[in-house]
């Protein structure tokens, strides 16, 4: 049989390792997705990132043999041209130094095709500016509202990476002196609005100060030890009041931090998108649009605000473009 022109795309996030296999026209194939490992460092990750490119050649019928290309997005600070990711405070006993994730990911799976990768956020983002929610736009701002909430840059069509590190939205201020983020400063968005921060909050909420709440019923019954984006919808389906409450005030700090942005940047569009925005879709991203209009400079011509078009196979897309 003919080989096949077929790339591999993979999302490593810090709970799930989503992989697909897309052809020539970037329809998905097959997928696979496995949690990320808990232990065992980058040769534990390496192996996984192995096993989901194989499981979804697998279910797209084809072999790794029909692979012109493998991408990966990571978490971390990565360094494209070398394929090194460092740094990643979300995987697993990373250590300091860099690991050459492309080299070990090309020798486990012994494929004759390059293997590249690149940061998680700038490919999601770049998948909706090329195939998704701002396709017909020459710029955007990805807002990504998940464990924590990442943003990525797309200006005049390019990528805007700044020196290295532009689109940090999760940690615009909105509260100064506020609520101490997971990276250790106060008063990011991030600290009222990434599902960790806000699960720590839910916590402190729920065990000292007593107040009611079904969300750790929830994440008992489903057998979980976190509260999924899927936990934290089910509470606010019931109408649970400390989650409702948690979700609007996640909403506010959104809401604040992407229209700060807009006034500085005026994108033509803004998506939303990560975990929790594709779990609560566009009912929620109709409260982030309203909440964002008494804060907007130009409120009587506000950019479009989209939910994310490509679901949560959009890092896994946007990494496959990366060898397109
Ligand atoms: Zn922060």
């Amino acid at each position: 049989m003919a080989k096949r022109a077929l790339r591999a795309g993979i999302d490593l996030g810090g709970t799930k390792i989503q992989a697909i296999v897309v052809d020539e026209r970037h329809a998905v194939l097959g997928q696979a997705r496995l949690p990320t490992p808990t232990a065992g460092g980058p040769d534990a990750v390496v192996r996984d990132l192995a096993a989901s490119v194989r499981a979804a050649c697998a279910d797209a019928g084809a072999g790794l043999a029909d692979l012109r290309g493998v991408g990966l997005g990571s978490p971390g600070s990565i360094d494209e041209a070398q394929g090194t990711v460092g740094g990643a405070r979300n995987l697993p006993q990373w250590p300091g130094k860099p690991v050459p994730v492309a080299r070990e990911l090309a020798e486990a799976l012994a494929v004759d095709a390059p293997v590249r990768v690149a940061n998680d956020v700038d490919v999601a983002t770049n998948a909706e500016f090329v195939l998704g929610a701002a396709a017909d736009y020459a710029s955007l701002l990805g807002v990504f509202w998940g464990t924590g909430v990442g943003g990525g840059l797309v200006l005049d069509g390019k990528p805007w990476n700044g020196r290295e590190s532009a689109g940090e939205i999760g940690h615009m201020v909105v509260v100064r002196d506020g609520r101490r983020c997971p990276c250790g400063r106060r008063g990011c968005m991030e600290a009222y609005a990434g599902r960790a921060a806000m699960e720590a909050r839910a916590r402190h909420l729920h065990d000292d100060k007593r107040r009611k709440t079904v969300l750790f019923d929830i994440m008992r019954e489903r057998g979980r030890d976190r509260l999924t984006s899927g936990i934290w919808f089910r509470a606010a389906d019931r109408g649970d009041g400390l989650a409702v409450e948690l979700l609007e005030e996640a909403v506010g700090a959104i809401a604040a931090a992407t229209a700060s942005a807009v006034n500085l940047l005026d994108p033509e569009a803004v998506v939303i998108g990560g975990g929790l925005g594709i779990r609560f879709g566009e009912p929620w991203v109709q409260k982030i649009r309203e909440a964002m209009q008494p804060n907007l400079f130009r409120d009587d011509d506000p950019p479009a605000i989209e939910l994310a078009a490509l679901g949560d196979l959009g890092g896994a897309l946007g990494a496959a473009l990366l060898v397109a």
